[in-house]
């Protein structure tokens, strides 16, 4: 195909010049006196992406599934019980793994297109006189449907609930990109990817762990040797790893710390709100819906816009990937052929936004959704014309 593709699914996101550039090095010697240089800084500012100053990060060669199966196994031991609102395909995938684990999950099943539903968690947590769960998973920003849960809100109710259970928290598509606090809102494990957020490929896995689920790690009892958080403790404390790290993703993520310096994290999350506040104004301006219920839930990293009755959002999808070179999200699971997915995040600008739009709208329209044309792209157009800024305060 002559020009560039549109890569819009919500993961793996474009990666900038910079960091593919920075990527884009010789093999080098991971034992050499030159790593920890590069190595500790990356640590130091890690923390500031995740917002912690007790907590600790550590980097896995892995996806954003190894994150989960690190924090998971790292801090909990055999049949222990867990909490878990249910209400996407990454909350069933994260389920399914804890599940795989031998721990004992009760699940929250919630309508899809709604997020963590603190007053049932209240219930629950009171009723756990004695404390049986040992851990709560959230996931932040359920990227199949959309949706973004109220993390602090979630902890004012384990507060008020004075429980001491963990609080694990999938920011897969959330952190780097949304507001995103672990020390304030006592997250205990925070899960991140790089191909999200951090503008790189697939293939590290980011994970802040506070001193309370370190201390629990020491007593936990799921196997683990390759997730091991002790052996990283103990070579990463001198600037290297227990094993071949992988230098060219290392010297990436140098240059992606240095752009999320450098846009400020405040600015990068009021950015995402304002592109995809055009994104919401286009999908409202094509008469169609969000599989969000609620305002409450909107993201800001991935629209899933839902499709008429009697039609199928796959032959969105395969006429924008075929015909104008646009890659949109599948809707997953038990909202596949209803919806597809734009994927608003990453190094990311109005304009690069158009291409989404513009393809989703033309795409829908042949294939006969009752679009009118232009009407999405103007409303978008109209939204990011009238500010002279590429950002939004947050609610
Ligand atoms: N959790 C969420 C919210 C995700 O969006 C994804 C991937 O898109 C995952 C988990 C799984 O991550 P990975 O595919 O990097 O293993």
């Amino acid at each position: 195909m002559q020009g560039i593709r549109g890569l819009f699914v919500p993961g793996p996101t474009n990666v900038p010049e910079a960091v593919r550039k920075a990527m884009d090095v010789p093999m080098e010697d991971h034992r050499s006196p030159d790593v920890p240089a590069l190595v500790l800084p990356l640590f130091q500012d890690l923390k500031k992406v995740f917002r912690t100053e007790t907590g600790q990060v550590f980097l896995f060669p892995a996806t954003g599934t190894g994150g989960w199966e690190a924090s998971i196994t790292n801090t909990l031991s055999p049949g222990d019980k867990v909490l878990a609102p249910r209400f996407g395909q990454f909350s069933v995938l994260w389920v399914d793994l804890c599940q795989r684990l031998g721990l004992d999950v009760e699940t929250l099943d919630c309508e899809w297109g709604t997020g963590v539903p603190l007053e049932t968690v209240a219930e629950r947590l009171m009723a756990d006189k004695k404390h049986e769960i040992k851990a709560i998973l959230a996931c932040h920003n359920e990227t199949a449907t959309g949706v973004t849960s109220d993390i602090g809100g979630l902890r004012k109710v384990m507060d008020q609930c004075d429980h001491p259970a963990l609080l694990y928290v999938d920011g897969i598509s959330s952190i780097g990109s949304l507001e995103f606090r672990m020390e304030d809102w006592g997250v205990d494990l925070a899960v991140a990817g790089s191909q999200k957020g951090f503008m790189m490929p697939a293939g590290l896995a980011l994970i802040g762990v506070s001193q309370k689920a370190l201390e629990a790690s020491k007593t936990a009892q799921l196997r683990r040797c390759y997730f091991d958080f002790k052996d990283m403790i103990a070579t990463n404390a001198t600037g290297y790893f227990p094993y071949t790290p992988p230098m060219h993703m290392l010297h990436g993520l140098r240059a992606s710390l240095n752009r999320i310096e450098a846009e400020g994290l405040e600015n990068i999350w009021g950015r995402h709100r304002f592109l995809a506040e055009g994104v919401r104004r286009a999908v409202a301006a094509w008469n169609l819906t969000l599989c969000a219920k609620e305002p409450k839930w909107h993201s800001d990293t991935v629209s899933a816009i839902v499709v008429p009755e009697g039609h199928d959002a796959r032959k969105v999808i395969a006429r924008a990937y075929e015909r104008y070179g646009l890659s949109l999200g599948a809707g997953l699971s038990v909202v596949a052929g209803k919806v597809f997915r734009i994927g608003h995040l990453g190094d990311l600008n109005e304009l690069m936004l158009m291409m989404a739009l513009g393809g989703a709208e033309m795409s829908m329209r042949d294939v006969g959704l009752p679009i009118e044309a232009g009407s999405g792209v103007a409303a978008a157009e109209e939204f990011w014309r009238a500010s002279n800024s590429r950002s939004m305060a947050l609610a």
